[in-house]
């Protein structure tokens, strides 16, 4: 009766001691996490980083190049300001799946802006139906708004296409498009936010 006593309170030593060890840092690891991330956003806006972008009206004219800062904020100030569709293509790489984004079938005249930042992207003007189930366009409204880099995820050889000012992904630019200019920018309606002509 006496062992078995004495056996159930150190067992009972023991996990008291192995839980108060592990939960802080547990419990530590996340803040940290968050703390470095923001002082990673901070530092890059501290040295103020700028970029050149056309502003463009919303029937589609560029109005004149500006140099502003860049657009950069926390996992948690995303998380904050997009749906979960829309951080998840726009801040992680995702693409929405094929006919379900917004714009796919959406043909008004205006202009299709970052989701991220605002930054005008394309034109209605050069908006078409590449019957892929994502909003296709031949041309960016200002090669100055965009960035494309070369993306090898998934076994292919592929250009991404993001936004300059704040880099969310846009999605990919292909040569199989119609003229005058033969590219497809095969985009994600949760990386965009229509302005209608006014
Ligand atoms: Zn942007």
């Amino acid at each position: 009766m006496y062992r078995v006593n004495l056996t159930t309170t150190v067992f009972a030593f023991i996990a008291a001691f192995a839980i108060a060890a592990v939960f802080p840092i547990a419990a530590a690891c996340d803040p940290g996490m968050e703390k470095q991330d923001e002082a990673a956003a901070q530092d890059k806006s501290g040295a103020a980083e700028k970029v050149t972008i056309v502003e463009v009206a919303s029937d589609g004219t560029k109005k004149g190049a500006v140099t502003v800062d860049k657009v950069v904020r926390t996992k948690q100030e995303w998380k904050e300001r997009l749906t979960d569709e829309q951080y998840y293509v726009a801040r992680e790489k995702g693409t929405e799946r094929a006919f379900t984004g917004k714009y796919d079938k959406h043909y008004e005249d205006g202009v299709y802006k970052c989701i991220g930042c605002g930054t005008a992207l394309f034109s209605s003007k050069t908006k078409y139906d590449s019957g892929t189930g994502w909003p296709s366009f031949y041309e960016p409204v200002a090669e100055e708004n965009i960035d494309e880099k070369t993306d090898l995820s998934y076994g292919m050889i592929r250009t991404e296409v993001l936004c300059k000012r704040c880099d969310s992904h846009l999605g990919h630019v292909f040569t199989d498009g119609p003229r005058p200019t033969g590219l497809r920018y095969c985009m994600n309606s949760a990386s965009l936010d229509f302005e209608p002509e006014e």
